[in-house]
């Protein structure tokens, strides 16, 4: 994480929001969040590795959120692979 935003370096650090949304969604599922971070990685085109870290979070903190998603705002809904997508907000 701080490589990413002191830094500017193109890593993609797994936090708890990170976490959940990349399994969730279908995005980059791993048991860990090392295995979440390199499946990330490995998917991340690299014009937006250093950006998705932080776009990830926010979006699990704003979002995604973990007892209640806000699916019905949610903008990437027609891709996510959750199969318990909520319709209201
Ligand atoms: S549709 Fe719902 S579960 Fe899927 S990413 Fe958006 S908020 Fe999360």
């Amino acid at each position: 994480m701080v490589l990413n935003e002191a830094f500017g370096e193109p890593t993609i650090a797994v936090d708890t929001h990170i976490f959940r949304v990349a399994n969730r969604t279908g995005l980059a599922p791993g048991a860990n969040p090392m295995a979440v971070e390199r499946a990330l990685e490995a998917i991340t085109p690299p014009a937006f590795k250093k950006g998705a870290h932080h776009w990830l979070i926010l979006h699990g903190r704003y979002v995604c959120v973990a007892r209640k998603p806000k699916c019905a705002l949610c903008v990437v809904r027609d891709l996510c692979r959750f199969p318990e997508k909520s319709v209201d907000a």
